[in-house]
């Protein structure tokens, strides 16, 4: 429908794209761009200040990327390292799957835009709605809930070995040298996937070591996304060394709402009570057995949903870059405290309108989540 010459106002807030709109709104939304990018500015000044709940508890702010130019804007935001790294775009622009030493080259660009950093590298992540023509993709009835991330890797292990080498070779020691690069791998849904992985680090670590190229020591995790996983997280925790929960994938899995159908999309609501329990769950169990865990779906990046995980426990956030300094805002105006005590009222009275509840502690107490 958009011709050359058209004015198009894409509001990124709701998702909506606007054509041609009248003068009135346009003006509007000139109103809200200046607004906003003062608001970049003035969000720009805490950058270099810990992200610390108003009552003394530290928060880890990481970021989501696609690409190194997002690895500096998350340096740019002062993220405090990197929280996922979707491999896929790298293959997803690349015309066949790219080989070990381009896959090395990228993921080594990352690490030093991101220096002294972690950097998490999450394995290939295709299918559902991301397909590749050169890893013979057949058309599915259910794309989500057939053959895509790691159940796709396992089924190509030449080109998944390839990208546990890249990886471990891209963590090979450094100047000044820390270790600091993690591997996480999507869609676990059983003990026996994540005893499988494992068992294929071990063999490309040996497969490296008769090679005698240097490589470097990656911690293992798991993303929580898959609602038999996130039910069993006390039984998969022995395997890993860290979790991050896909709260994008997890939710759509446990309201049976596909997350781009904008006909369920009301649906996915991370902030409903089936929801709520299943994260306070696997928030609970990790930071039992202290293994870190963190939220890198896209409500960490919400203000009021990424209170609401603060008060399930959680004191580590991945976001998109954008969403770094509006976060923070919200973290210095917030008592870590009293919103525990808010959420597990909540989720103990059984409270049916979470949201509404959520918002008016948000309100009585001053908290920043209006960004
Ligand atoms: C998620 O599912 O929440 C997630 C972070 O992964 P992706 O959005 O890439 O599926
Ligand atoms: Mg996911």
């Amino acid at each position: 429908q958009v011709k050359n010459g058209d004015v198009v106002v894409v509001d990124g807030r709701d998702g909506h794209v606007l054509i041609n709109p009248d003068a009135e709104t346009q003006s509007a939304y000139r109103k809200l761009q200046r607004e906003f990018f003062d608001l970049k500015d003035a969000l720009a000044e805490n950058r270099d200040q810990p992200a610390m709940s108003a009552d003394g508890q530290a928060v880890q702010l990481l970021a989501n990327i696609n690409s190194v130019a997002d690895a500096r804007a998350a340096q740019a935001m002062g993220a405090s390292g990197i929280g996922l790294f979707r491999t896929e775009y790298l293959f997803l622009t690349h015309p066949s799957v790219p080989d070990e030493e381009e896959q090395l080259a990228a993921y080594r660009e990352i690490i030093a835009a991101s220096p002294q950093h972690q950097v998490t590298i999450r394995t290939l992540d295709l299918g559902g709605d991301k397909t590749t023509p050169y890893l013979g993709h057949a058309r599915e009835a259910n794309p989500f809930l057939g053959w895509r991330s790691i159940r796709l890797s396992f089924e190509h292990p030449e080109f998944f070995a390839t990208q546990l080498r890249a990886i471990l070779r891209a963590a090979a020691p450094e100047p000044e040298y820390l270790p600091r690069v993690q591997m996480m791998f999507p869609m676990i849904t059983t003990l026996e996937e994540l005893r499988r992985v494992r068992a294929m680090v071990d063999k490309e670590i040996r497969h490296l070591q008769d090679q005698g190229k240097p490589f470097g020591p990656v911690k293992l995790g798991l993303m929580v996304e898959v609602p038999a996983a996130a039910i069993a997280i006390d039984m998969l925790l022995d395997e890993v060394d860290f979790v991050s929960i896909g709260t994008n994938d997890l939710v759509q899995y446990l309201m049976a709402a596909d997350r781009d159908n904008p006909r369920v999309n009301h649906l996915c609501q991370p902030l409903s009570p089936a929801v709520l329990r299943v994260l306070s769950n696997v928030i609970r169990e990790a930071n039992a057995r202290q293994k870190p865990v963190t939220v890198c779906g896209e409500m960490a990046g919400s203000p009021l949903e990424a209170m609401t995980l603060i008060g399930l426990g959680l004191r580590s956030v991945s976001m998109a870059p954008a969403s770094i300094g509006p976060i923070k805002a919200m973290i210095l105006s917030l008592n870590a405290e009293k919103v525990t005590d808010c959420v597990e009222s909540l989720l103990k009275e059984g409270a049916k309108d979470v949201r509404a509840n959520l918002l008016k502690f948000a309100e009585n107490e001053g908290v920043e989540i209006d960004h």
